[in-house]
């Protein structure tokens, strides 16, 4: 449930219904913003939430039914935004994450990185261990390819996101990246979700190829519930009967989540589709819908990449791209970086 506290409570009287809510058995967590208090209680058995309307300083009770709340809308109807550094993901402007789908060796990615940035990316993407269907395929730089990766991104006044696969590895990450990305096959992994409820960075939270929103929704869950309130959520495709499309981009996800969760959520058009051609008609539909970022595979050569290329967007794709969606995202009332003045779409 929600404790709204009215607007004038005291911090006694906030910190007398925290106590009384933990001595019920509640786990209790805090939201809001200046001059509104909201206090979250999950948990807690057989107690009736009318109990506490009467305490000191409590303006109403709402209940919660979703079987997530921490991310549930009501915890924050404005919606959240997740501040990186310079970067705002969740607010007026629409966020481009962009990189090859892995790092290779420093001359790729610094290549890419360049292209990425000066047609208005604000986040290199690029993984360093990579989740391959086959054992046989290339496994990633592993910390190398996050140095690599890191310097790219410095060079290139860019901010870092990769591929977290292994709760052990979270250390390693805190030191290169600045979110850390929870790949599609591991979003129930909870053991790596409960670690990184305990991180003090942005974490991206892929949605599963076979899992429901409601499904996506809890693994958010196990992140927030762990004291870390910055997740971004990534539609990336799922498993359906057709099979012409690598997976099939949910673009109804994207209204839908951002109508039950107050977290930003992005769209990857690239894992999406799995097919180049298909990248930017779905890019400029997920902005439509809604999404406030894209996470797009580019590569500068991508039919020699070692990953994905298939589904990788040549830079001056990228151009023309961000052109489009400038007019789309007027037209919704937000804003998009467009690539700079000797950018072309021929690069
Ligand atoms: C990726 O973004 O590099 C990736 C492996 O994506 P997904 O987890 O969505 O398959
Ligand atoms: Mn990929």
């Amino acid at each position: 449930m929600i404790i709204v506290m009215q607007a004038g409570a005291t911090e006694d009287q906030i910190t007398q219904v925290r106590a009384e809510l933990t001595q019920c058995g509640f786990d209790v967590h805090e939201s809001g913003g200046p001059g509104k208090t909201l206090i979250v209680a999950v948990g807690g058995k057989n107690v009736d939430g009318r109990d506490f309307e009467s305490l000191n300083g409590v303006g109403r009770v709402l209940q919660i039914s979703s079987p997530y709340k921490l991310a549930s809308r009501l915890i924050n109807p404005e919606g959240t935004r997740v501040r990186v550094k310079n970067v705002e993901i969740g607010g007026a402007e629409i966020i481009l994450m962009a990189g090859p789908c892995a790092v290779e060796n420093q001359a790729q990615v610094e290549t890419i990185a360049r292209y990425v940035a000066q047609n208005g990316a604000k986040i290199l993407r690029g993984g360093a261990f990579k989740p391959r269907t086959s054992p046989y395929s290339f496994q990633g730089l592993c910390e190398q390819g996050l140095k690599f990766l890191q310097r790219a991104a410095e060079q290139n006044g860019l901010l870092v996101v990769s591929e977290v696969m292994d709760a052990s590895h979270i250390p390693m990450f805190l030191r290169y990246v600045d979110i850390l990305q929870v790949g599609a096959r591991n979003m129930q992994n909870f053991t790596l979700l409960k670690e990184l409820g305990r991180v003090n960075k942005p974490v991206l939270l892929k949605r599963g190829p076979a899992a429901s929103i409601e499904e996506f929704l809890l693994s958010a869950e196990y992140v927030l519930s762990g004291g870390n309130k910055q997740v971004i959520l990534c539609e990336r495709g799922i498993k359906t009967f057709e099979t012409y499309m690598r997976n099939t981009l949910d673009i109804s996800a994207i209204p839908a989540l951002k109508q039950l969760s107050h977290l930003p959520v992005i769209a990857d058009p690239s894992h999406g589709t799995g097919k180049r051609d298909s990248i930017v008609p779905m890019a400029r539909a997920a902005i439509a819908a809604g999404a406030d970022g894209l996470l797009i595979e580019v590569h500068h050569d991508p039919d020699s990449a070692l990953c994905d290329g298939a589904q990788s967007l040549p830079p001056g794709h990228l151009f023309g791209l961000m052109k489009q969606l400038k007019t789309i995202a007027s037209s919704i009332g937000r804003t998009i970086a467009q690539p700079v003045e000797s950018a072309t779409a021929a690069d």
